[in-house]
């Protein structure tokens, strides 16, 4: 017995054919059994379920690959349609100059490492800044890096590749990301709001007629939005977020303790004993940490403990619960009340942040809650849009 796979209905096959036949349209798929001797179809199957519909995707995504990129200021994420979230590397490039021109030297993990550790002559740095593109050329390296190591298989077509783009990026911004996509292999660049892609990885119902808040937390941005009819009724984008963290950590450890440590150090102490809020017995959990002594100029370690990191984030964990309010204060009041009902989702890796979710709901009186994948919310929600774009393509702008 054969097993065919066709696009489309199937029509009159050979007798004792079993035909498989999917078609993608209105989400449906066909499984026609073809065994009678005239070569018509004996059995004929229309399912209409999501799995079947998952199933076909994974089918068909072994065929393409074509992919959604998170484009973050801290990480970038792929997902490659029927496969899931591929890679999540660090967005960091080293590279050294030789006759003028940057050659790159190590993209995503390995360059990480590298951050604050250069030599003469090699940099290392984060080619994305306030989730848009800072340095085109290192940009486009790292694309094509992270594109070529996870488009393995060989296909005759180039892969539709869409990307995300926070809601603020200027017309300029995101030709620069099309075009760097483009040149990176790719057949058509489109663009995903980045609060969209949130709200869906996040599993927010964002079709329905209802008001969805979403507040993602990311490297360099935060960017609050309120969603209703799969579309942004309201969003804003402060440049406010991770790396805001990590400079607050510095700086306190400068001023109080003549102390001074790099951005890794500061980001391990955030993600480590990081706190929004203050602990109950006024100091909390402590961490050892090595810095250079800014009195006497020489390496030293010193403790640092959780209500210290709570005065240094005071400044940006406010803002952010600042960015919210400001939102809730220009929703329509309709949408308001259903924020009221449904609460705040956080997404992005900031959500991470001890008790944050607590702080904003001191602040708002909202219920607030994390994404279950908060690091990937992103990726997901604009992978789903790939898998459905069907029912989501007015979310993606494949012409501006
Ligand atoms: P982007 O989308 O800008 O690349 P991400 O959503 O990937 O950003 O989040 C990265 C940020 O989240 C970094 O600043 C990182 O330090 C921060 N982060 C990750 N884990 C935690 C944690 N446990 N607590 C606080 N911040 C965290
Ligand atoms: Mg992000």
């Amino acid at each position: 017995m054969y097993v065919c796979i066709l696009p489309g209905r199937c029509g009159k096959f050979t007798p004792g054919v079993c035909v498989l036949s999917l078609s993608h349209q209105q989400s449906c798929a066909y499984i026609s059994i073809c065994s009678q001797p005239n070569g018509r179809v004996a059995h004929y199957f229309k399912a209409r379920g999501s799995n079947l519909v998952l199933g076909f995707n994974k089918l068909w995504g072994m065929f393409s690959s074509d992919m959604a990129i998170d484009l973050g200021t801290a990480n970038t994420l792929i997902y490659v349609k029927g496969r899931g979230i591929v890679l999540s590397e660090p967005s960091v490039v080293a590279y050294h100059i030789k006759d003028g021109r940057k050659k790159v030297l190590a993209v995503g993990e390995d360059a990480k490492l590298m951050l604050g550790r250069t030599p003469v002559g090699i940099e290392a740095i984060r080619p994305m800044r306030d989730g848009v593109i800072a340095d085109f050329d290192v940009a486009e390296e790292m694309i094509k890096h992270f594109i070529q190591k996870v488009h393995t298989r060989s296909t005759l077509r180039k892969p539709k590749i869409i990307v995300c783009v926070p809601h603020g990026a200027t017309p300029v911004e995101k030709r620069a990301i099309r075009h760097s996509v483009l040149s990176a292999g790719a057949s058509q660049a489109g663009l995903i709001a980045e609060p969209i892609a949130a709200a869906i990885g996040a599993g927010m119902p964002i079709i329905e007629p209802t008001g969805n808040m979403v507040v993602d937390i990311g490297g360099g941005t935060t960017e609050v939005a309120v969603l209703s009819l799969g579309d942004i009724v309201y969003a804003r984008s402060v440049r406010i977020g991770g790396d805001r963290m990590d400079e607050a950590i510095i700086n306190y450890l400068r001023r109080h303790q003549n102390l001074l440590v790099g951005v890794a150090t500061a980001e391990r102490i955030k993600t480590s004993i990081g706190t929004a809020r203050m602990p109950r017995d006024g100091h909390g959990t402590t961490m050892m940490i090595r810095g250079r002594d800014l009195v006497n100029g020489i390496p030293k370690e010193a403790t640092v403990n959780q209500a210290q990191v709570v005065e240094a984030l005071s400044e940006p964990v406010e803002a952010i619960c600042e960015a919210v309010m400001a939102a809730l204060e220009v929703t329509p009041p309709d949408l308001a009340s259903d924020i009221v009902d449904r609460g705040v989702m956080l997404t992005g890796g900031g959500a991470l942040l001890g008790d944050l979710d607590l702080a904003l709901r001191e602040r708002t009186g909202l219920p607030v809650s994390i994404a279950d994948e908060c690091l990937n919310s992103v990726a997901l929600g604009s992978g789903k849009a790939l898998e459905y774009e069907k029912e989501l393509r007015h979310a993606i702008d494949y012409d501006s």
